[in-house]
C-alpha cells in the first residue's frame, strides 16, 4: 500500500482499478538485421500497417457517428498516408538497403517525412502532429501492444497520466472514468475545472504518480484530500468504503435544499448560478438548483474537435443552453482561447509564455472573422431568452471599447439582414487582472457588469502560473492582496450600481462562502455540482456574521493565517465537509 499527495481539485471517493495513460513513447534502439530477415521484417511491417489503417477506418466511423461526417474527415490525411504505396516502398526499401529491423524503418522514414512537412507552410507544418501520431500506432502495432483509449473504456477505472489537455479530458469516456490522477497542474487548470464541472473525483500535482502506479493496481482516490493510495490493504478498503458511504448520504441529503432559494438567515437573497463549459451541463445547474448560468465557457466548443465550429453549431449550442434556461439567465463569454486551452497544442511555433500571450479577447481581437461569427451567433441566440456577453481577460479600456464596436457592428449586419435579435442585451467584463481591479471605476462606467474570475486574478496578482505543480502551494485567494482586490472590486460595483458577480473556484469552495458574503458579494456563479454545499453554507449564515468573518479577515497579513481560520470557521458550520 502506497499514500501519494497531491492536490485535491474535485472533491468525491473513488475505489477503482487504475490505467496508466501516456506510456507509448517507443524507444527506437538501432537494430540491424540478417540479410534472411529483410522478408520478415518487411511481412511484420505490412501487418502493422493493415491494422492501423483498420483502427483509423474505425475511429473515422465512430468520430463520423459520434461529432458529425465532417470532423471525422481529420483523419483523412491518415488514411491517405497509410494507404500511400509509395510510403510502403520507401520502408520497405530503408528495411532491404539498410538491413534494419521495421520499427527502425518506420522511425527513420517517417522522422524524415515530418521533417519535410515541418520545412512547409503553416498549414502542411500542422501535419507534423498526424505524422507522430502515425509512427506511434505503427510501433505500438509492430510491438503487438493494445491501444490506450479513453474513449471507449468498458469499465470503471481511475485514469493516471502525466498531463491531460481540456481537449482530452472533454472527450473522456464520462461513464466510466471514476477519478483522474495526475502528475501535472494546479487547482485552477481547466483539466482541474472540466473535472470538477463533470463531477468526476480528480487530484493533480502528484509530481510522479505516472511512475509509481501500473495499469490494473487497485487504488483509493480520495479527491477531497488529495490523497491517491495504491494498493490499499483491507483496513484502508474498510475505512474508505464507510467514508465513501457517509458522504453519498451527505451529498443525498442536500437535494432537498434543490427547491429552496439561497437566502441568508437574515433574509438577504443571493444569487447562486452554475458555470457550464458544455450544453449538456445545463441540466446539472437547474437539478442541482442554481439559478441560471452565470459563466458559459464557450470555447469548449473548440476543444475535442480538429475543425472550428461553424456559426450555426455555435448558435445551435447557445439555443439549447438557453431554451432549457428558460428565461432564467445566461451569462455567455466569448471565446477564452489560448494560454492552456485549444491554441497552443495546434500551434507550430508555440507561444513561450502562454499565460501572458495572446490568450482571450487578444486572440479575438487578432482573429476578427472568428470573432465576429461567434458574436453573431450569440446575438441571434440572444432574443431566445436573458442572454449576457462576457468578455474575458479584458486588461484596457481600448480592448473593451474595441471589442463592444465590434458588438454594434454586428448588430448593424444582423439589422441590414432582417435577423432578428437583441441589441441592448447587457455587456459584461470579467476582472481577472489586477490592472483592471485597481481601475475598476473607469470600467464600471463603460459596462453593465462584472464578473470576477478568481482563478486568474490569484495567477496574475501572485504571479503564480495556474497550471504548474511546482508552485501550486503559492497559490491561494486567500492572499491579503487578492482579497483586497475583490473587495474593491465589489464596493466599486456597489458604487456604480452594477451587479458584480464572483465565477472563479473560489465560489465553489464552502470555505470562502462566508468572507465573499461579508465583501458584500451578492451573486456566486461555480461548478454545477457545488451548487448544494454553497446553498447549505449562505442559508446557514447571516450577513451580520459573515461581516464580522471578513473584518476578522482584515486583520490578518498572512494567506496561512486566512486560510486556517475560514477553514475553521467553515467547520463549525459544515463539519460533515471540512472533516470534523
Ligand atoms: C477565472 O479566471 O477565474 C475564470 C472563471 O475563468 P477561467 O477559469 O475559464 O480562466
Ligand atoms: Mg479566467
Amino acid at each position: 500500500m502506497k499514500q501519494n499527495r497531491g492536490i485535491g481539485v474535485s472533491p468525491g471517493i473513488t475505489i477503482a482499478e487504475v490505467v496508466v495513460l501516456g506510456g507509448e513513447e517507443y524507444d527506437v534502439p538501432h537494430q540491424e538485421i540478417a540479410p534472411e530477415a529483410v522478408r520478415d521484417e518487411q511481412d511484420r511491417l505490412t501487418a502493422a500497417i493493415k491494422k492501423s489503417q483498420k483502427e483509423i477506418f474505425d475511429l473515422q466511423e465512430s468520430t463520423a457517428g459520434k461529432i458529425g461526417v465532417e470532423a471525422a474527415r481529420i483523419f483523412d490525411f491518415h488514411v491517405g498516408l497509410l494507404l500511400d504505396k509509395l510510403l510502403l516502398n520507401r520502408f520497405c526499401s530503408t528495411i532491404d538497403q539498410e538491413r534494419i529491423a521495421a520499427e527502425c524503418a518506420v522511425a527513420k522514414v517517417l522522422g524524415e517525412y515530418a521533417k519535410e512537412f515541418h520545412d512547409m507552410p503553416t498549414y502542411l507544418a500542422e501535419r507534423v502532429k498526424d505524422v507522430y501520431d502515425i509512427e506511434e500506432r505503427l510501433l505500438r502495432n509492430l510491438s503487438g501492444r493494445e491501444p490506450q483509449t479513453l474513449s471507449d473504456l468498458g469499465r470503471d477505472v481511475i485514469v493516471v497520466a502525466h498531463d491531460m489537455t481540456p481537449s482530452q479530458t472533454a472527450m473522456a469516456d464520462r461513464r466510466h472514468i471514476r477519478g483522474i490522477a495526475i502528475d501535472a497542474g494546479g487547482a485552477t487548470s481547466h483539466t482541474a475545472i472540466v473535472a470538477k464541472a463533470l463531477g468526476i473525483p480528480a487530484i493533480v500535482g502528484l509530481e510522479n504518480i505516472t511512475a509509481s502506479a501500473a495499469s490494473g493496481d487497485m487504488a483509493i482516490l480520495d479527491g477531497n484530500n488529495g490523497l491517491l493510495i495504491l494498493n490499499p490493504d483491507e483496513d484502508a478498503l474498510a475505512k474508505y468504503k464507510t467514508i465513501a458511504r457517509q458522504q453519498s448520504d451527505f451529498v443525498h441529503s442536500l437535494d432537498s435544499l434543490c427547491r429552496l432559494p439561497a437566502i441568508t438567515r437574515d433574509g438577504h437573497e443571493i444569487e447562486l448560478f452554475g458555470n457550464i463549459e458544455f450544453p449538456e451541463e445545463v441540466a446539472t445547474v437547474l437539478t442541482k438548483g442554481g439559478g441560471g448560468v452565470g459563466l458559459y465557457r464557450t470555447e469548449f466548443l473548440y476543444l475535442g474537435r480538429d475543425t472550428a465550429p461553424s456559426e450555426d453549431d455555435q448558435y445551435e449550442a447557445y439555443c439549447h443552453v438557453i431554451r432549457e434556461c428558460n428565461s432564467k439567465p445566461v451569462v455567455i463569454r466569448t471565446l477564452d482561447l489560448g494560454a492552456d486551452k485549444y491554441t497552443q497544442e495546434r500551434a507550430r511555433n508555440p507561444e513561450r509564455n502562454p499565460f501572458l500571450g495572446c490568450r482571450s479577447i487578444r486572440y479575438c481581437l487578432q482573429n476578427l472573422p472568428m470573432f465576429r461569427q461567434q458574436l453573431r451567433a450569440i446575438l441571434r441566440a440572444s432574443v431566445e431568452g436573458d442572454v449576457r456577453i462576457l468578455f474575458p481577460l479584458i486588461t484596457n479600456l481600448t480592448e473593451l471599447r474595441q471589442a463592444k464596436m465590434i458588438v454594434r457592428d454586428v448588430c448593424e449586419d444582423l439589422e441590414d439582414e432582417g435577423i432578428d435579435h437583441n441589441p441592448d442585451l447587457s455587456i459584461g467584463i470579467m476582472v481577472e487582472v489586477p490592472s483592471v481591479a485597481l481601475q475598476a471605476d473607469a470600467f464600471a462606467r463603460e459596462v453593465d457588469f462584472f464578473s470576477i474570475g478568481t482563478n486568474d486574478l490569484t495567477q496574475y496578482t501572485l504571479a503564480v502560473d495556474r497550471v504548474n505543480e511546482r508552485v501550486a502551494p503559492l497559490f491561494t485567494p486567500s492572499h491579503p492582496a487578492v482579497l483586497r482586490l475583490i473587495r474593491e472590486v465589489i464596493r466599486t460595483g456597489q458604487q456604480h450600481n452594477i451587479p458584480v458577480s464572483l465565477c472563479g473556484e473560489m465560489a465553489g469552495s464552502p470555505m470562502y462562502t462566508l468572507i465573499l458574503l461579508g465583501l458584500g458579494l451578492r451573486r456566486f456563479s461555480c461548478a454545477p455540482p457545488m451548487i448544494p454545499e454553497i446553498k447549505k453554507m449562505i442559508r446557514s449564515v447571516t450577513i451580520q456574521q459573515a461581516m464580522e468573518v471578513a473584518r476578522q479577515v482584515s486583520r490578518f497579513d498572512t494567506d496561512a493565517e486566512i486560510s486556517n481560520y475560514l477553514r475553521a470557521t467553515a467547520r463549525k458550520i459544515m463539519p460533515e465537509v471540512f472533516g470534523g
